[in-house]
């Protein structure tokens, strides 16, 4: 095999974005990727009639990320269904209220918020990377309902177990870009092409200019010497559990991991980067910093919602767990992931990272969690399907706490070696799940090429 110019690790949302990006620029590049489906944690997955998603739910980019990446590589990303209210329950009252309800009579003070966001240039908001969204808006406002949207929407984007502990920094850039180009709190919408198509689309990307991409291809390690990447050593299913493996090698001059920093380890040799940055990654892949939650998926044959059908609802403490979570209609969204004549939901209750692999805290907590649906929403006593998740390994990223986000996460060039790079949300980067590894997928290919792209791509770093 010819020397490539890049080998790409993955073919999740960051690897197929940075994969067709380069070949769109006429480098030679490859995409390795172990599973046999494509998309990492969006994929989309057939099951009895139904499609459920491991992650990718909704899509959170306001229009100058992932929708630009798309356009540049000569695909389009269909904006379809858009999330209509934002129903919460309010567990005193034991009953939803819309989340405009707070502020709907006198709007002046969210303006006034909205325009000190938008008057503050993105520069600036790194500068709260280890201090609290509560703290910044505090300094605008005293209006709690105000805060109370803010708030709420960080919960739904970010599903930190501790909803009133989030960073300002990433927070921030995501309200700032969805006012500035959806004149909306927080813009989330399902990709019209479905999950599977979206992934596929960017596939046809690569292919078409010139790049490949290898399905059921586990890559066994990173190979670097002297510090400089010298490509990669494939893997394959071993004959022994501890075989020691001589795979086939692809000469790279650059490689570009997309693996979470959870598992990014297992490839790229710890002892080959410097102590402190290894440890950066180590710190940050504790179980206690995971993203997690008890995810359900439940069908009924009529729609359930509190105001709308296409609603994307969300609580603080349910009645019984009192846990935070969400909840909306993936039929209303995208009528093909559920057979004729059922709707299929998915919910979430977010829990500590630490607890996760507690199977004994997990199960009672997975029967409290379909009760407390059921309470909120009577009409799920009639569901006839479902299929419970947890949500750990993967996991939906690093929680984004302060102290968590931004400069305090691993540079995605890595120190001291020529040529290799991490492109994933997990690193440093800014936005929300598939959007924000996009982003950091077209971060690491412009740091490669020592240039901006021209795509009218929105803020990265
Ligand atoms: C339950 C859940 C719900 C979510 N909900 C949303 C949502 O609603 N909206 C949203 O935008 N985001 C959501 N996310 C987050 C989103 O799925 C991720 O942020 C995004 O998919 C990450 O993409 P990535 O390319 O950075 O990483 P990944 O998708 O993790 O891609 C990494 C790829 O590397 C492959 N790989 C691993 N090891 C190897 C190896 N040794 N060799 C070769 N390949 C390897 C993996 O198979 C994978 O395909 C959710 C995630 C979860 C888990």
């Amino acid at each position: 095999m010819t020397k490539l110019d890049v080998a790409v690790i993955g073919a999740g949302a960051a690897g197929l974005t940075a994969a067709a990006l380069l070949a769109k620029e006429g480098r030679r590049v490859a995409v390795y990727e172990a599973s046999s489906v494509l998309g990492g944690r969006g994929m989309a997955v057939p099951d009895q009639g139904f499609k459920l998603n491991v992650g990718g739910h909704l899509l959170e980019d306001s229009g100058s990320g992932i929708t630009k990446v798309f356009e540049y590589v000569g695909k389009e990303l269909q904006h379809g269904a858009v999330s209509s209210e934002m129903p919460v329950w309010d567990d005193a009252q034991r009953r939803w209220r819309s989340i405009r309800d707070g502020y709907s009579g006198d709007k002046r003070e969210l303006k006034k918020v909205i325009q000190a966001l938008i008057d503050t240039p993105y520069q600036e908001l790194e500068e709260w990377d280890d201090r609290p969204l509560r703290e910044w808006m505090r300094r605008h406002t005293r209006d709690q309902a105000v805060i109370d949207l803010w708030e709420y929407i960080a919960l739904l984007e970010c599903l930190t177990e501790e909803w009133w502990d989030h960073s300002a920094s990433d927070n921030l850039y995501v309200r700032k870009m969805h006012y500035e180009e959806a004149h909306m709190a927080g813009y989330s919408f399902w990709p019209k092409q479905g999950w599977d198509r979206l992934f596929e689309d960017l596939r046809d990307a690569v292919l078409e200019h010139g790049g490949q991409v290898h399905m059921g291809t586990p890559v066994e390690t990173v190979l670097i010497e002297d510090g400089e990447v010298k490509g990669l050593m494939l893997g394959r299913e071993k004959i022994l559990p501890n075989e020691v493996l001589e795979g086939e090698i692809v000469e790279a001059d650059c490689v570009i991991s997309t693996l979470p920093v959870w598992n990014v380890l297992r490839v790229v040799p710890a002892k080959a980067l410097p102590d402190w940055y290894s440890a950066q990654i180590q710190a940050l892949a504790q179980d206690r910093w995971r993203v997690s939650w008890l995810g359900l998926y439940l069908a009924t044959k009529e729609p359930v919602y509190a105001i709308d059908e296409r609603e994307l609802s969300t609580w603080l403490h349910a009645p019984q767990t009192r846990i935070s979570g969400f909840f909306f209609n993936m039929t209303a969204m995208d009528p093909s992931t559920s057979p004729e004549g059922t709707q299929l939901y998915v919910a979430g209750g977010v829990i500590p990272g630490d607890r996760a692999k507690d199977i004994t805290y997990v199960k009672p907590m997975f029967e409290k969690f379909e009760q407390d649906l059921k309470t909120m929403y009577p009409g799920l006593a009639h569901s006839h399907w479902r299929r419970r998740h947890l949500v750990h390994d993967p996991s939906f990223g690093v929680i984004q706490k302060p102290g968590l986000v931004g400069r305090f996460r691993p540079h995605w060039r890595a120190p001291n070696i020529d040529g290799l790079y991490f492109a994933s949300e997990t690193f440093r980067s800014r936005g929300i799940g598939v959007d924000r590894a996009a982003r950091a997928g077209l971060t690491v290919v412009e740091d490669y090429l020592g240039r901006r792209l021209q795509g009218g791509f929105g803020w990265r770093y």
